[in-house]
């Protein structure tokens, strides 16, 4: 057995195997790699489940009154969806495609929210004919959009509290495109009164990865003094790990957090997405080409990049990688991407055991926002999603192929 242990980022229950060679899910993912081919989404599905069980768990010991929601645009695919319902989770969705989804997946549309700060009217209509459990309103105009449909609503409010993290993923501040300003919320109650809402509760969302729980009870606090309301939705934003050093808060201590301001008799409801399927999942990628420059920097180019994984292009997102079976380090590299953009790097100076072409390179943490923003540029296809368990892989969402990239040309 390899003497290198892994790092936390890992999912639950991986281990570098008798061979040396990266396991997830009990899957070999060299092995993976030959049979799936490369790039490729690999999630170990147990590791969600446990996530899944440890919110519930957290929330079971402290309260009857919760509900945690699924925050789909994590990782939206029907696998996902289904396994969370499984695991008896309710989903929100962020657009009518989403609500596809779920819906295809065979979610119950009453556990099912719906985000958005401009959802079409067809997307209400879908939404509304679906028997959708609540819509999220985030406007005077989506007021006026859902007039005499009797709808049940929560309103989201901007609460002005901005966490530490990077601003494109900031949303609570007094300056964002999401939700009413606190100054608006008397009218906006009364808004949904006079076009014949069931107006159910409040909802805020002030950010994603944060690190420090305090900014959750000081939101719950907030919200919980806006009135009398039976469901407080506080949103998502649950920071994770994405290399060694990083130390997120426990789930337990986000919930403790979450609740520490609730009242008896209200249901506070949670909408983790990235601290669900984050460290569930791993990229694997195929080595290509290496160029060593002397003095300079050793770039290894793999087979994928921004279009499966746009985070570091788009927030300077930091990850961690490895060769999936010569873990260690020895080489300082910097892993780029095969897209015609000299920014299309996906790890800048990271630790590599003398890479060679033809390995098989991971990138973990790749679980939340990676298959969600995928995108065809150099009309790539897109890579398969492959669920691991016990030693069983099965692909839960196919490679893309050359002819899907013409389907919708005439
Ligand atoms: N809820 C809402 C309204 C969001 O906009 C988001 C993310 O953007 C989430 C929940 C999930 O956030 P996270 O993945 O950080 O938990």
């Amino acid at each position: 057995m390899s003497a290198v242990a892994l790092s936390h980022v890992y999912p639950l229950g991986s281990r570098l195997n008798e061979r040396g060679r990266l396991e997830v899910g009990g899957c070999d993912v060299v092995e993976l790699a030959a049979e799936f081919g490369t790039p490729a989404y690999v999630y170990a599905e147990n590791d969600m489940r446990a996530r899944a069980r440890s919110f519930v768990e957290a929330f079971r010991a402290r309260t009857e009154h919760f509900e945690v929601i699924y925050a789909s645009k994590a990782f939206p695919c029907t696998a996902a969806y289904r396994l969370f319902a499984e695991e008896g989770l309710s989903a929100d969705v962020a657009s009518g495609g989403e609500l596809h989804l779920a819906l295809a997946a065979g979610m119950d549309p009453k556990r099912l929210y719906m985000h958005g700060n401009n959802k079409s009217p067809a997307e209400l209509d879908y939404a509304i004919e679906s028997g959708l459990g609540h819509i999220v309103v985030d406007s005077f105009d989506e007021i006026e959009r859902l007039r005499g449909r009797g709808q049940r609503v929560l309103l989201r409010v901007t609460p002005g509290i901005e966490p530490t993290t990077h601003e494109f993923i900031q949303t609570g501040q007094v300056d964002s495109k999401f939700g009413f300003q606190m100054g608006e919320v008397e009218r906006a109650v009364q808004a949904c009164a006079d076009a014949g809402l069931e107006l159910c509760g409040l909802h805020a969302h002030i950010g994603s990865q944060i690190l420090d729980v305090d900014v959750f009870e000081k939101l719950g606090e907030l919200l919980g003094g806006m009135g009398d309301w039976p469901l407080l939705n506080l949103g998502g934003g649950l920071g994770i790990a994405y290399t060694a050093e990083d130390r997120p808060p426990s789930i337990e201590e986000y919930v403790d957090a979450l609740l520490r301001h609730a009242l008896e008799n209200v249901t506070v409801l949670c909408e983790p997405g990235r601290a669900l399927v984050g460290n569930a999942g791993v990229t694997i990628y195929t080595v290509g080409t290496i160029k060593r420059i002397p003095g300079v920097r050793t770039y290894v180019s793999v087979d994928g990049g921004m279009s499966d994984n746009l985070r570091p292009m788009l927030y300077g997102a930091r990850y961690e990688a490895q060769i999936a079976d010569r873990f260690g380090g020895g080489e300082l590299s910097t892993i780029a991407g095969m897209h015609c953009e000299s920014g299309d790097v996906l790890v800048r100076d990271v630790e590599l055991n003398g890479p060679r072409v033809g390995d098989v390179l991971v990138i973990p943490a790749t679980g939340a926002y990676s298959h969600a923003m995928a995108n065809n540029y150099n009309a790539v296809p897109r890579p398969p999603v492959i669920f691991c368990t016990d030693g069983d892989a099965r692909v839960v969402v196919r490679r893309e192929t050359h002819e899907d990239l013409t389907l919708r040309d005439s």
